[in-house]
């Protein structure tokens, strides 16, 4: 299917194929937000997804897609953040071999958390590029399957059935924020949301500090940006040159992008804390940051995603006690 168009008709296999495998994360009301804003505003806590991110909901719908033989050996990529943690979880449960691949300056707590998940470490080279040229070759000469983290037909029906459990929690949902990078997260949610709710405004909130997407969008056609260090690093990294879905699905889904400063982004995360008891990392907490900043104007009843909660806890200490020197 990877060359046709995605369809909600593959959200709904997704959801039958993950049932039992994922949580069906709560949606909760925000009295504080909803104060500020002036509209019922809602947090969809996919914090507390499996692993701790949204990416199990792709990676194992993706993994669940291909014929047992496209398995038999393995599969193998070279992500660290969310979406190895996802693959690692996933192929466990399915009772895959997987081999995650990183550079050796990859910093032990992250190595060991991955390995924690069941999956093999193999450390390749100093960089991110160097690992995966090793999952190239794994999968070119040794047979292995390899899952994206974003541009895939399987992960985006995946990550959908985020938007199947939003519609259903707030039927009348005005304005839905989802955080940015690779667009598999939105371009998912928006596709399922509005076959279901055509009036829905899908606004995307990404980070001011290499937006590759937002820069896409203004482009045309894929650019690249330079990566800088955010506080939201989940959303880093660019959206492939050579893309196939993400990015003309955003263009055709989503009614604006918003940028948001490193300020601002902390602010989110403080806010998640300590008026929602909610930690959560920095691409998580962009659509409340959007909210508190003022870079968006609900028109009724409000969802922001919040995609993830894998952060550093010292990072984490350090933004709520307001102990952190923000540029911007
Ligand atoms: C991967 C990720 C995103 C962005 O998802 P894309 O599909 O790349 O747009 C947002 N938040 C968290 C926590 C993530 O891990």
């Amino acid at each position: 299917m990877t060359e046709r168009s995605i369809g909600l008709e593959d959200v709904f296999r997704a959801r039958a194929r993950l049932a039992g495998r994922i949580v069906a994360t709560p949606t909760v009301a925000s009295p504080s937000l909803t104060a500020r804003c002036g509209v019922p505003v809602f947090l969809k806590l996919e914090t507390r997804q499996t692993t701790g991110s949204f990416k199990l909901r792709g990676a194992t719908n993706a993994l669940s897609a291909l014929p047992r033989e496209a398995l038999a050996t393995g599969v193998a990529a070279a992500s660290t953040g969310n979406h190895g943690r996802a693959l690692a979880h996933a192929a466990a449960q399915a009772g895959v071999r997987c081999i995650v691949c990183m550079s050796a300056l990859v910093p032990a707590n992250k190595v060991e958390g991955i390995r924690a998940l069941g999956a093999e470490i193999r450390i390749v080279g100093r960089s991110q590029d160097d690992a995966q040229v090793e999952v190239d070759r794994l999968v070119r000469e040794e047979g292995f399957a390899t899952v994206p983290p974003f541009d895939h037909a399987e992960v985006i029906a995946g990550q959908g059935t985020l938007g199947l459990e939003i519609v259903e929690a707030v039927p009348d949902a005005e304005l839905l924020l989802v955080p940015l990078s690779g667009g598999g997260l939105i371009g998912g949610v928006a596709l399922a949301a509005k076959a279901l709710r055509p009036g829905l405004r899908v606004i995307g909130v990404s980070m001011e500090r290499g937006a590759a997407m937002h820069a896409s969008l203004k482009a045309g056609r894929p650019v690249q940006v330079e990566e800088l260090e955010t506080l939201a690093d989940s959303l880093g990294g660019g959206i492939g040159l050579a893309n196939r879905h993400t990015h003309r699905l955003a263009a055709s889904l989503l009614d604006d992008v918003v940028l948001l400063t490193e300020a601002e982004i902390a602010a989110g995360i403080e806010h998640a804390y300590s008026a929602e008891q909610e930690i959560v990392e920095g691409a998580g907490a962009v659509g409340i940051a959007a909210l508190l900043a003022g870079k968006v104007t609900p028109r009724g009843p409000t969802i922001a995603l919040l995609s993830g909660r894998n952060i550093a806890m010292d990072l984490h200490r350090r933004i709520i006690t307001g102990g952190l020197p923000c540029p911007a």
